[in-house]
């Protein structure tokens, strides 16, 4: 059977994974490298919304994906004593509302859609790029373990801290910190556990947060505001400490998850709340796809949806068209209006949900009341709703193969 050309995918997340399905689909050769010595699938709740969930429906994921749902019903905003002080339920629709309607383990996504190409792809486990050259015949690659190899196209998808973009554009691709930390981990439910995503707005910066998963743990989140200070390159039992010290003020659930985390970090996560501004995806016969070219942060709640999107277009429109160079600049023509949107925070974010003082505090869960109330509703569900259908998402037609 004849292809279209070899294309080596880095990175084995939601955008590779996804970019590598569609490329197969469309008749591409297709190898994934992943540093990772296997499958990374990982991570806590994220949403699904918009055209990612189109795009979901068209690789025939759909009722798989909602039957992983985390059932989180909504989001409550909560006191110092866990008392609700506003509520948003779930939306009904594929967008609107912090907790969107398809709220799935980040792990649990990975692993859906790497079955999807188990078998089609070739994938390399525990290697990376070292060096890439390119010129008109291909893309030569150099890898850590493997021999050298050629292929006809590169796509990167090895998320925010990519190396190999760094490689390709240097400081060209910018890095805009937000300025909050945030710690992620799965602690052991407990009877008072319920299906809200509880969100406790905690003065001086901070946030604990506990939200609910289908696998019988809690999934809990500390966040605080401030400058850098390496936290991110310290040991899990250091970043711990150091979080004991933020929130040693709080009553709330904070002790809890700090003293769950503490006795077992297996899936203890902590990294800044971080975009990616790069002036270019793509250079010759390399391009970047998912949050190596444009992440928006988990505070926009579409980082996935670019992901799934940003693959399909790209795997599309290196399909659809004969030269690579036009079908680039197509992708990112297609997405660029989009992520643009996407990575329009919330004026103030992450700084206005998170205020510091007191009164701050009083006037921000006055804010939530007033949006979670009926006539606020709407403009509440402006406030939560991300710009995820803002995309007509072409239909790209399976080539015959000779
Ligand atoms: C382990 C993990 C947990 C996460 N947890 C959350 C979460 O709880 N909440 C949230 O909102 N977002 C989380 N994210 C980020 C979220 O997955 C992305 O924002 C979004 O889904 C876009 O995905 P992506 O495929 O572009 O990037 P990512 O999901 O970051 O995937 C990138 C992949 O590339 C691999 N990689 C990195 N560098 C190289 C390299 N040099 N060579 C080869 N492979 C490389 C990584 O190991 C990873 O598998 C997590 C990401 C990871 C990797």
């Amino acid at each position: 059977m004849q292809t279209r050309g070899a294309v080596l995918v880095s990175g084995a997340g939601v955008a590779g994974t996804t970019v590598a399905h569609w490329l197969h689909h469309h008749g591409w050769d297709v190898t994934v490298v992943e540093r990772a010595p296997s499958l990374r699938a990982t991570g806590q709740n994220i949403d699904v919304r918009g055209a990612g969930r189109e795009v979901i429906r068209r690789m025939g994921l759909e009722e798989r994906i909602a039957r992983s749902g985390t059932g989180e019903v909504g989001t409550r905003f909560v006191d110092r004593s866990g008392r609700a002080v506003a509520e948003f339920p779930a939306g009904s629709g594929d967008t609107a509302g912090a907790t969107a309607e398809v709220e799935i383990l980040r792990g649990q996504l990975v692993a859906t859609l790497d079955e999807l190409v188990e078998g089609r792809v070739e994938h390399v486990y525990g290697d990376s790029i070292t060096e890439v050259t390119q010129d008109d015949a291909g893309v030569d690659v150099t890898f850590e373990h493997a021999s050298p190899r050629h292929f006809d196209l590169l796509v990167v998808a090895e998320g925010i801290r990519s190396r190999t973009r760094e490689l390709i554009f240097g400081a060209e691709a910018r890095i805009r910190d937000l300025g909050q930390y945030v710690a992620y981990g799965a602690i052991p439910r407990t009877a008072d556990d319920d299906d809200w995503w509880r969100w406790m707005v905690a003065g001086r910066g901070r946030a604990v947060m506990l939200r609910p998963d289908n696998v019988g743990t809690t999934r809990a989140s500390l966040a605080f505001l401030g400058p850098l200070e390496g936290l991110e390159r310290l040991e899990p039992a250091r970043q711990i400490e150091r979080l004991r010290e933020v929130f040693a003020d709080i009553v709330w659930q904070a002790p809890r998850i700090l003293d769950s985390l503490a006795a077992d970090h297996g899936d203890f996560y902590l990294d800044r709340v971080a975009q990616m501004y790069a002036p270019a995806w793509s250079r010759g016969r390399i391009a970047l796809v998912g949050d190596a070219a444009y992440c928006a942060s988990p505070i926009s709640g579409m980082g996935t949806s670019l992901a799934l999107t940003g693959a399909y277009v790209l795997a599309g429109e290196l399909s659809a068209r004969p030269e690579h160079g036009a079908a680039l600049s197509s992708y990112e023509a297609l997405m660029r209006p989009y992520v643009r949107k996407a990575q329009q925070l919330p004026p103030g974010a992450p700084r206005i949900a998170n205020p510091f003082s007191r009164h701050g505090v009083a006037a921000f869960t006055t804010g939530l009341r007033l949006a979670a109330s009926r006539p606020g509703r709407v403009l509440g569900g402006r406030l939560f709703t991300p710009p995820a259908d803002e995309i007509a998402l072409p239909a790209y037609a399976v080539p015959e193969r000779a």
